[in-house]
């Protein structure tokens, strides 16, 4: 059997996984889900072969089926270790890959999807605007295709020298772009191009936001595996705190829970934004603008994936919110430090506060398992007053260290867009 995505949205036509991946958003603005939804296996396999199991149905019928195998292979080929860290609370380490955030995972599946989609003698491009771990996951998982390149846009002075480091160190086929002007303006840039259809064609350009499916797959096949390896080693059924921003790591929680992996409650713990705190208390789904916070990967006021949460029937779409200030989340960091050792980034920290907030009765119902969604050392510079000692970079983290920078300087004007799409463009060293 053959499975096809439906747009959230109703009115474009269903396809196969491949073109769902390729497009990003359907035609009519909504987003792609799974025609029928695939059921939970119970196998005690590694990571990689576990997610080529379950996300074969995903896979079926489409040339990129056949593929399934190695894009897991290629994409998951790193840890995602369950750690105890308190008294009852396991954090899901998903920061070992080599951008130490778990964008790796998605990027990376992504990217492996479109090298094979891609045609090495006119191959994809991919466009990211990005202040954060999504452009250097991006640029790393295209480092080296050959069927897909990626260029990366970011704001000229407006990120931090190792984000800056991250977003143009990557060789070929992959450019960065160091644009005079602030965030929106290279959101504003790539909207443009993709609005433009003369540069779409040209350059086959496709993106790699949260919201394509490709992102989304090796999400729920890791909670899935945390989950079944969890619930053979306790007996017990787990429960999920998943730091949320765009939404697309909570919807994954929920997708494996519906397919029946032993899953019951889901907790999405966010920063000061209160869209999804303010949905969960009145019902009612308003957007907001986002607010600057210390966990800045969760600063999104109109998350990009809630439509697809709002697709679930309500029994799947059952979930706690947990609202974290910026305090809260310090005095989280100082205080897991002291009592456990454990050093949590600020994404992760809103999660190690929201399980701290839960009864000794609920906390006994189920192996609670909280997503630490980046390495600290990312954050360095709010953790480390915090715990009072300095962050080693994790091996992979400091390979990025050793690396050049290389971008190209742009003004924020789409012909200087377009210019530095052309493939002969040279990189001047930065
Ligand atoms: C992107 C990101 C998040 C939020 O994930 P969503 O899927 O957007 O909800 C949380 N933590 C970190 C470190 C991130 O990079």
């Amino acid at each position: 059997m053959s499975m096809r995505y439906v747009s959230t949205g109703g009115r474009a036509p269903a396809v196969g996984i491949g073109a769902a991946i390729r497009a990003g958003a359907a035609p009519d603005g909504g987003l792609y889900l799974p025609e029928t939804m695939p059921q939970a296996i119970d196998a005690d396999l590694p990571l990689s072969e576990f997610a080529a199991a379950i996300l074969a149905p995903f896979f079926a019928g489409d040339a990129l089926a056949k593929e399934l195998p190695s894009i897991c292979a290629e994409a998951l080929d790193f840890p995602a270790p369950l750690v105890p860290v308190a008294s009852g609370l396991h954090a899901l380490e998903l920061f070992h890959g080599p951008t130490g955030a778990f964008k790796d995972f998605g990027a990376r599946f992504l990217l492996a999807c479109f090298d094979r989609i891609g045609d090495p003698a006119d191959p994809l491009t991919v466009l990211v605007a990005t202040s954060g771990d999504t452009g250097g996951a991006v640029g790393c998982a295209a480092e080296g295709r050959s069927a897909v390149r990626a260029v990366i846009l970011y704001p000229k002075g407006r990120v931090s020298p190792f984000q800056a480091l991250q977003l143009s160190c990557w060789d070929d086929p992959v450019r960065a772009l160091e644009v005079e002007g602030d965030f929106d303006d290279c959101q504003r840039l790539v909207k443009a191009a993709f609005a433009d259809a003369d540069l779409t064609e040209a350059h086959n350009l496709t993106s790699a936001n949260s919201i394509n499916i490709g992102r989304l797959l090796p999400q729920i096949a890791y909670l899935a595996h945390a989950a079944v390896q969890a619930k053979r080693a306790t007996g017990k059924d787990v429960g999920f705190i998943i730091p949320s921003g765009n939404l697309g790591h909570g919807f994954a929680a929920l997708y494996a829970r519906a397919m029946g992996f032993p899953i019951r409650p889901i907790l999405l713990a966010t920063n000061a934004n209160r869209t999804l705190a303010d949905w969960k208390a009145t019902g009612v789904y308003a957007p907001r603008a986002s607010i600057a916070t210390i966990a800045n990967a969760m600063d999104v006021g109109a998350p990009s994936n809630f439509e697809r949460v709002a697709a679930l029937p309500p029994e799947q779409r059952k979930l706690g919110v947990e609202l974290v200030t910026d305090d809260q989340i310090r005095d989280r960091i100082r205080a897991e430090y002291e009592t456990s050792g454990y050093v949590w980034c600020p994404h992760g920290a809103t999660a190690a506060e929201a399980y701290a907030r839960l009864s000794d009765r609920l906390r006994d119902e189920v192996t609670w398992i909280a997503a630490a969604t980046a390495h600290p050392y990312k954050f360095a510079e709010t953790v480390e007053p915090l715990i009072g000692r300095p962050i080693a970079p994790p091996p992979a983290l400091a390979a990025i260290l050793d690396r050049a920078a290389s971008s190209i300087s742009i003004p924020a004007s789409l012909d200087a867009l377009a210019h530095a799409l052309q493939p002969h463009h040279e990189p001047t060293a930065a």
